[in-house]
């Protein structure tokens, strides 16, 4: 985890989607932590709110809040744009994004997965985030510059088994984040993506049933041992979003437990 006494964000605002839960949820509070202002984005309000709400535990009061709940559906490009003009409208502008919101699909083979949950994968994992960049963008420009972090996975740089849909999801997330960042480099904003391993969060849940079975085969993808930790995530998000990384853009940032380094 990042040096809580660090303060890379002092006077940054940060756009934070997927931002009610475990990863979203944790780099929401550690860019809080390190004084930005943020804009908690999530499909559920409730889980945004809560996210603010931890927040507010964290950060010292003042009479602008530290940070705002925002309900919106990634795949809805007239929701996102809302929430950027809320977040510009409440802190002036937006300095560093995080678009993370994702969803998982289920362990199966692709001829079982429905049109339906193609689809949606699709729209989720990356409209959503094209949507994201669409509106972000024109805010940076106008500001002079800005840092973009999007969430792929290890499944956006190797095939796995069974997760035919959502890897290509992730795959296409690296694409964009590549291409977007060579499109607005002179323009100083650099994107870069993030490409976690098994991380321990509700999805893990999901994906794993919370039964020994299902944690033993997540946990043979990893040479490490263990699963991740959304802490370890958001110290790599908030590296990549600060000068610290500020030569770094078109960078797909592997976080993995050695998960996509090769056979062991
Ligand atoms: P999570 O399920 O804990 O959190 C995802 C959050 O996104 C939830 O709060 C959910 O409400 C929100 N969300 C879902 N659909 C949305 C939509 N249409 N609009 C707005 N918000 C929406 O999952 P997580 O594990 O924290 O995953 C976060 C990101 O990390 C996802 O993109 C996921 O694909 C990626 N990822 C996770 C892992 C892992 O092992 N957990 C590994 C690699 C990549």
């Amino acid at each position: 985890m990042t040096n809580n006494t660090q303060r890379r964000f002092e006077g940054k605002v940060a756009f934070v989607t997927g931002a009610g839960s475990g990863i979203g949820r944790t780099t929401a509070l550690a860019f809080a932590k390190e004084g930005a202002k943020v804009i908690a984005v999530d499909l559920s309000l409730e889980s945004a709110q809560k996210t603010v709400s931890l927040i507010s535990q964290e950060t010292t009061a003042s009479k602008i809040p530290d940070a705002i709940a925002v309900e919106c559906n990634v795949t809805n490009s007239e929701q996102v744009k809302k929430a950027v003009n809320l977040a510009v409208e409440t802190f002036g502008t937006i300095d560093l994004a995080f678009n993370n919101a994702g969803i998982e699909q289920p362990v199966g083979p692709i001829h079982e997965v429905t049109e339906k949950d193609w689809h949606q994968i699709v729209d989720v994992n990356l409209t959503g985030i094209f949507n994201c960049l669409k509106h972000l963008i024109p805010v940076m420009l106008k500001n002079g510059g800005g840092s973009i972090v999007n969430t792929s996975s290890s499944a956006g740089v190797i095939g796995i088994k069974g997760q035919a849909s959502y890897a290509a999801t992730k795959f296409g997330v690296i694409g964009l984040t590549k291409s977007a960042a060579l499109d607005y480099a002179a323009s100083n904003i650099r994107i870069n993506a993030i490409c976690p391993g098994v991380i321990d969060t509700v999805m893990i849940e999901r994906l794993t049933g919370k039964t020994k079975e299902g944690y033993d085969r997540v946990l043979e993808q990893e040479p490490l041992g263990r699963l991740g930790k959304p802490e370890e995530i958001a110290s790599a998000v908030l590296w990549l979003s600060s000068t610290d990384g500020g030569f770094a853009t078109g960078h797909a940032m592997v976080v993995d437990g050695g998960q996509t380094v090769g056979i062991s």
